[in-house]
């Protein structure tokens, strides 16, 4: 029995939820269910990411009160705890008092240690990234994340955080942590960045420019920037710096994030604790995108999937099942709806739900009894969940399915009699148990649904878990 911490970045609370999200949120979620399992303390983390220029701008743009904005907007992504049927255990909002109090202490920390000073630059900014762009990360002049965003260019004095004092501190840690980040290519990928040199990056606005950002301790004149508060979250949420029996039980953590974030979260916050006097994170875990058919989703293409829109149709777990099992964790992977569908009707209605339909059907018949028993997720699920190869451990799970399948055909179980029938369901009863306990993390309502139906000792028939989908009239 152990503490185990789990966090997701926190989107922008002007963003609508979209599917990259849903998938970082739900294979947080699959780890904090599975530890949970092991027995082991957890707190999972979200949120919303509620202050910068984006935010503001929205706001003003549609003429509200930036908070009032804020607090409509964050009610959107709570709506997914239900949708997704998250286990998160709290939901931070960067405009909560609490974080705010610890980002400007954070703050002081660093400055004590001599690694925040003031300077005039003059820089390309990305409003979409908020972030600093250099000329050699740009593409035909633009953004590549946000091809149709005009770059501003910022010319200010702001406070400035000592990125390059943390150079050699950085590749000590990536060389005595060689699975801090997950997969290691990304790891070598911030290695080959943080050995080219590392420049100081600006952590403060002026605030008559952009006033909607957290105060900067003893300068009245300077908010801070956003990503500088947004990822003090992460330690803030555990009640930071007050609560120091909670931080210490908890924190480091593991943090996931998409591929975008992989600077941020595994150099720049790295460098930023480390300058906090406080421990490193444990891991972070860097995915891949989700593209539609090849393409980057994007409103113009009108290819944006809409998790909310899929949970609606095909219900929570056919979602979840998705977002773990048939795309890549750490790759880019594609998503459409025809994919989506053809893996519905395969490994969902014809798969498992089929599996246990016929099995109940013919051990109802059989007035079958199988002792109940006390089963745990297998060690090889366990295993490869630990190294988070979701879609590997899903395939583990479908492969025992498969075997259930292969063991009805090849011994023609509905024309057994007597001894042999019983053994040959007695088998599969056990396998239906063992795929219902193994999938608890992954999809939580068909593992109950699952567990209701086949975790007593005489098993029934009740409706089926996935309801084919009507066929395609093209
Ligand atoms: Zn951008």
């Amino acid at each position: 029995m152990g503490k185990y911490y789990i966090t997701t970045t926190l989107p922008y609370v002007n963003a609508e939820p979209h599917i990259g999200f849903a998938m970082e949120i739900v294979r947080a979620d699959v780890m904090a269910r599975l530890h949970r399992a092991l027995g082991d303390e957890v707190f999972f983390n979200t949120g919303t990411d509620e202050h910068g220029q984006k935010v503001y701008q929205k706001a003003k743009e549609l003429g509200i009160d930036t908070q009032k904005y804020c607090d409509d907007n964050a009610a959107k992504f709570s709506i997914l705890k239900d949708s997704l049927n998250l286990s998160y255990d709290n939901f931070i909002r960067t405009t909560d008092e609490h974080h705010i109090k610890a980002a400007q202490e954070f703050w002081k920390r660093c400055d004590a240690n001599g690694d925040i000073y003031k300077k005039s630059y003059k820089i390309k900014y990305c409003v979409g990234c908020e972030l600093e762009k250099t000329d050699s990360e740009l593409v035909d002049g633009k953004c590549p994340i946000h091809p149709t965003m005009e770059l501003e260019i910022r010319e200010e004095e702001n406070y400035f955080f000592r990125f390059s004092k943390y150079q050699e501190k950085l590749l000590g840690f990536y060389k005595a942590n060689p699975d801090f980040v997950q997969p290691g290519f990304r790891q070598n990928e911030m290695k080959v960045f943080v050995e080219n040199g590392l420049q100081d990056f600006s952590i403060s606005r002026l605030k008559a420019k952009m006033p909607w950002g957290v105060p900067v301790p003893g300068d009245e004149t300077q908010v801070m920037f956003v990503w500088f508060d947004a990822l003090v979250n992460y330690v803030s949420c555990l009640g930071w710096p007050e609560n120091t029996e909670k931080f210490n039980a908890f924190w480091p953590g593991v943090q996931i994030c998409g591929k975008d974030n992989l600077r941020q979260q595994t150099a720049m916050w790295q460098a930023m604790l480390m300058s906090a006097g406080l421990p490193t994170s444990k891991q972070v875990i860097v995915e891949g995108f989700i593209t539609s058919d090849g393409q980057k989703m994007s409103k113009s293409l009108g290819n944006v999937i809409d998790p909310l829109e899929y949970v609606a149709k095909y219900g929570t777990d056919a979602v979840r099942y998705f977002l773990t099992a048939e795309l890549s964790v750490f790759e880019d992977s594609d998503m459409t709806r025809d994919r989506f569908e053809e893996a519905f009707q395969a490994s969902l209605a014809n798969g498992i739900g089929n599996l246990c339909a016929r099995v109940a059907a013919m051990s109802e018949k059989e007035n079958l009894k199988v002792p109940t028993e006390e089963l745990t997720i297998r060690k090889e699920v366990v295993d490869l969940l630990n190294s988070y190869k979701f879609d590997e451990a899903m395939a583990v799970i479908w492969d025992l399915i498969k075997s259930a399948d292969a063991l009805i055909n090849q011994r023609q179980v509905w024309k057994l009699e007597g001894e042999e029938k019983v053994t040959a369901l007695t088998e599969l009863v056990k396998i239906v148990r063992q795929v219902g306990t193994d999938l608890a993390p992954f999809m939580p309502a068909t593992a109950e649904k699952i567990m209701a139906q086949y975790g007593v000792e005489e098993i029934k028939r009740s409706e089926n878990l996935f309801q084919r989908l009507p066929a395609n009239v093209n």
